[in-house]
C-alpha cells in the first residue's frame, strides 16, 4: 500500500511520474535498454538533459543570459562552489536563518571573509531578519541566503535588495512559488526535496558572473565548464536527471509553477489554520515567515510527540518525526503531496487530539 510520505528529503514524488518511470524502465525511448544502462552520449539520453533544461527555463522564466546546469554532490557541494566561482574580492555576506544557511556560511569561511550580516538563531530560527535593515558589505562578491529553511520551517517573505549578486539556496522550495530569476545572481537546489530523487543539483546562474572562477576552483565545480558542456562534461547523474525531467513535464501538465503555488498555499493554510485553532498542537514560527513546504509542530510533550509519530505511521502517514535538532513533528508538504494527504493528516491530528486530551 502506498502511504502519505511527509519526509523532508528524499521525499514524495508524483505518483504519475513513478508509474511512467516504472512503465518505461526496461525499454527507454525504444532503445531496448533502461535509462540507467544507456550511454549519456546517446542521442536519446542527450534529449532528456536538453528537455529538462528547456522545461526549467520555461517553468521559471529563466532569462537567456543565465546558465541552467545539472551537477552532482548535493546542495552541500555548492556551499564550496559558490565562493570558488564568485569570491573575487575575497568577501561575501551571509544571512544565517537555519542549519543549512549556517553550513553555507561556514564553508564560505574556508575561502575568504564570510560576513554573517543577519542571524535569527537568537529565537531558534523562527523568523527571518528584516532584509531592509541589514548592513550589506560594500564590495562584497555576493550575498547568500537560504530562501526556505527546511528544518525550522521558515521562509523569506521578501528578498534582499542589495548591490551584490544574490545567491539563493532554494533546495526545499524550488518550483513551489514564482520567483523573478533576474533578481538573483545564482539559484541552486538539491533535487531530492521538490524535484527528483537524490543525486542531482540544479544551478541557475547569470553567465556574466561565472566567467572567471577562482584559480583553485576544481574543474568539476566550475559552473562555466558545466554550462559550456550542457551538463555533460562528465557522466551526469543520469537517472536523477531523467526523473527530474519527468517531474518537470508533470508540473507543466498541472499548470506550471503558478498553479502549483496556489495549491501549495491552500494546503499550507489548511494545516496552519488547523494547528492555530487546536489546543494541542503548536507551530512557533512567526506567521509572516511560515514555510509553505515544511511545517514543524509540537504537542509540548516529548512523550506525546513520540506517540503521535508512531500512531500516524500505523495510519499510513509516515516520516512525520521532526529533525533531530528541533524535535516534535514536521510535515513536509512539497509539490507532490496531494491535498488529500494534508486532509488525511489533519483528520488524524483531530482524532489524536481527542484521544489524548
Ligand atoms: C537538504 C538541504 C541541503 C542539503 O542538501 P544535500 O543535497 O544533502 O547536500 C541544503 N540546503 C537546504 C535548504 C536543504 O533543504
Amino acid at each position: 500500500m502506498r502511504v502519505y510520505n511527509f519526509a523532508a528529503g528524499p521525499s514524495t514524488l508524483p505518483l504519475e511520474v513513478l508509474k511512467k518511470a516504472q512503465a518505461e524502465f526496461l525499454d527507454f525511448a525504444g532503445t531496448g535498454m533502461s535509462v540507467t544502462e544507456i550511454s549519456h552520449r546517446d542521442k536519446a539520453y542527450e534529449a532528456v538533459v536538453k528537455e529538462a533544461e528547456a522545461l526549467t527555463r520555461e517553468l521559471l522564466n529563466v532569462p537567456d543570459d543565465y546558465a541552467v546546469i545539472f551537477v552532482q554532490g548535493g546542495a552541500s557541494t555548492q556551499f564550496a562552489a559558490i565562493p570558488l566561482n564568485l569570491m573575487h574580492n575575497g568577501v561575501a555576506d551571509y544571512i544565517v536563518t537555519g542549519n543549512f544557511a549556517k553550513k553555507a556560511w561556514q564553508e564560505g569561511q574556508i575561502y575568504g571573509v564570510a560576513n554573517k550580516i543577519g542571524d535569527s538563531s537568537d529565537k531558534t530560527y523562527t523568523y527571518i531578519p528584516d532584509v531592509d535593515k541589514l548592513s550589506y558589505t560594500e564590495g562584497a562578491d555576493y550575498v547568500h541566503i537560504t530562501t526556505n529553511n527546511t528544518i525550522f520551517g521558515s521562509r523569506y517573505s521578501k528578498f534582499p535588495k542589495c548591490a551584490a549578486p544574490l545567491v539563493a539556496d532554494m533546495s526545499s522550495e524550488i518550483f513551489s512559488r514564482e520567483v523573478n530569476v533576474a533578481d538573483f545572481g545564482v539559484i541552486y537546489a538539491g533535487a531530492q526535496k521538490n524535484l527528483a530523487p537524490a543525486g542531482v543539483t540544479i544551478v541557475i546562474a547569470k553567465r556574466s558572473l561565472i566567467e572567471n572562477p577562482l584559480k583553485i576552483c576544481p574543474t568539476m565545480l566550475k559552473w562555466k565548464v558545466q554550462d559550456e558542456n550542457g551538463s555533460l562534461y562528465n557522466t551526469p547523474p543520469a537517472f536523477s536527471i531523467y526523473m527530474a525531467n519527468l517531474v518537470l513535464n508533470n508540473l507543466k501538465a498541472k499548470g506550471g509553477v503558478k498553479a502549483m503555488r496556489e495549491q501549495n498555499d491552500y494546503k499550507a493554510k489548511l494545516l496552519y489554520d488547523f494547528i492555530d485553532n487546536s489546543k494541542l498542537y503548536k507551530n512557533n514560527v512567526v506567521p509572516e515567515f511560515r514555510s509553505v513546504m515544511n511545517v514543524p509542530f509540537v504537542t509540548g510533550s516529548e512523550e506525546l510527540d513520540a506517540k503521535f509519530v508512531a500512531e500516524a505511521k500505523k495510519a499510513g502517514l509516515v516520516s512525520l518525526k521532526g529533525h533531530r535538532i528541533v524535535g516534535g513533528m514536521r510535515a513536509s508538504i512539497y509539490n507532490a503531496m496531494p491535498v488529500e494527504g494534508v486532509k488525511a493528516l489533519i483528520e488524524f491530528m483531530k482524532k489524536f487530539e481527542k484521544e489524548n486530551a
